[in-house]
């Protein structure tokens, strides 16, 4: 058994894990990172990068199949799968190398193996020890399921459904959340017929009550097919195809199950408790500096409650290296994170939806604006649909933006921008917002709501 030295040892080389390593190097710390899989974790290479290649596929699809409008003679032919995957599987692995050279080039020690905590400060990887002055705890989620429904053949996450090499001809999606709908967008445009299953009332309900009104309408009109407020209750299968029962009493029948109900964080087994990391329902509890109940200790990304997302996992390992360093950096306001979910139509939020602000300060206190896509002139072009919604508290900064509508979420930079630097309505109203660019749609909305619409009806 080898002992090794370092000034932070970081558990999980995900988002979060590598962040705090490429963020502590570059602040001279000596840096060791243990993953047990792949550097890049879930996101680069089951979650984010992949979901949005085969998004594009379907962009692609729907785009084909539209040609004749636009007055190009293309033929929609099909989908080839097997095509597919291997550009998706092109781009994670030119990000992979990437990633393993600048992680490689700076001073990080990469350990390969599944790593433990058995010490508050030392975690033991295939029989050697590892001990940081400070360490970080980043191993990151697993696709959930439901009490009694087992995962297996035809009954699959999003991990199974990544490694399809056939469009299954009929799915069903339990879960109308962000990768629910995701897959469900993919799906339709490559083909299959869809079938949500959410057992609250509505798509997407993390977001806006309007952004998921216009989803539901947006989706009925793509023909994806949606059952709310119901709730799932038992799946059978066979060589050929699930039934998948509700407690309605209702039937369904498809060829693949998809089960999209949330990720739990990846803790069991790892030692954390054992060593006295307080832990609830199996998530890392920080305090605001993302330090866990044992001093010197840090968690980031998935495994800390809150959005379970890629850069909100980057921004705490940023976070948790320039705390070790004693750079005292700004509190990360878990509010402020920009939010968007990729399917066709796209959402993109930031800040409180209306019934939070609402909630916080008061329905008389805030007013919103909801500037229709419809006088905007490139989503014209595009053919798209959608809103651009505004929330702010009266005589005072934006607290919120919501937008639905094809590839609205290019334009979440400039929303988080306003939000989190509590821009007024009136400050960025007087901002020239380039024409014509879906980004106008933001301008307009913002003008509207400092009371002097231009290209508004209302
Ligand atoms: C289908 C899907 C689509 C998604 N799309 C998006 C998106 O578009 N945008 C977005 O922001 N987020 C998206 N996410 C979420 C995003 O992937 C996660 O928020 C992010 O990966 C979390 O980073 P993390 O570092 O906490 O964990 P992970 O990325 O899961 O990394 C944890 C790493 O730790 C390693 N590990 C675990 N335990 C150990 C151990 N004991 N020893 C050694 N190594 C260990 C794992 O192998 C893994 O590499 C998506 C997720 C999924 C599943």
């Amino acid at each position: 058994m080898a002992e090794h030295n370092f000034d932070v040892v970081i558990l999980g080389g995900g988002s979060g894990g590598y962040a705090a390593a490429l963020r502590s190097a570059q602040l001279g710390k000596s840096v060791a990172l243990i993953e047990r899989d792949k550097l890049g974790g879930t996101c680069l290479h089951r979650g984010c990068i992949p979901t949005k290649a085969l998004l594009h596929s379907a962009e692609v699809a729907d785009v084909t199949r539209e040609a004749s409008h636009a007055g190009v003679q293309a033929n929609f032919v099909g989908i080839d799968m097997p095509q597919v995957n291997k550009y998706r599987d092109g781009i994670v692995d030119r990000l992979f190398k990437g990633l393993t050279g600048l992680v490689g080039s700076k001073n990080i020690t990469v350990v390969a193996g599944e790593g433990r905590l058995v010490a508050p400060k030392t975690v033991a990887v295939n029989g050697d020890h590892y001990t940081g002055k400070n360490v970080v705890l980043a191993t990151g989620s697993y696709s959930r399921t439901l009490p009694g429904l087992e995962i297996g053949g035809r009954v699959m996450t999003s991990e199974h459904a990544l490694a399809l090499e056939f469009v299954p001809g009929k799915v069903i999606v339990l879960g109308g959340g962000v990768i629910g709908v995701e897959f469900a967008s993919i799906w339709k445009s490559f083909g299959a017929e869809v079938t949500i299953i959410e057992g609250l009332p509505t798509l997407v309900p993390n977001e806006d009550a309007a952004v998921s009104k216009a989803m539901e309408r947006a989706f009925r009109k793509r023909g994806i097919e949606f059952k709310t407020g119901v709730r799932f209750s038992g799946v059978t299968q066979s060589a050929t195809g699930v039934v998948v029962s509700l407690e309605s009493g209702e039937t369904l029948e498809a060829e693949i199950l998809l089960v999209a109900v949330g990720r739990g964080p990846n803790t069991a087994g790892f030692g954390y408790e054992e060593q006295g990391v307080k832990v609830d329902r199996g998530y890392v509890l920080t305090n605001d500096r993302l330090e866990t109940s044992v001093a010197g200790v840090y968690a980031a990304g998935d495994i800390v409650p809150g959005l379970q997302l890629a850069h909100r996992g980057f921004q705490q390992g940023i976070f948790i290296a320039e705390e070790i360093a004693g750079l005292n950096p700004v509190t990360i306001d878990e509010n402020g994170i920009p939010k968007v979910t990729y399917s066709e139509p796209e959402i993109a939020s930031v800040g409180l939806t209306e019934a939070k602000a609402a909630e916080k300060y008061g329905a008389d206190n805030i007013s919103t604006y909801e500037y229709n896509l419809g006088g905007n002139g490139k989503s014209q072009i595009l053919g798209t649909t959608g809103f651009v919604k505004l929330i702010r508290q009266n005589n005072g900064p934006v607290i919120g933006i919501h937008m639905i509508g094809s590839r609205v979420g290019e334009q979440i930079g400039e929303a988080q921008l306003i939000v989190n630097w509590e821009a007024y309505p009136e400050d960025v109203a007087s901002l020239v917002h380039a024409h014509p660019t879906q980004n106008e749609a933001l301008g307009e909305a913002h003008l509207a709501l400092a009371g002097k619409p231009l290209h508004a009806h209302a």
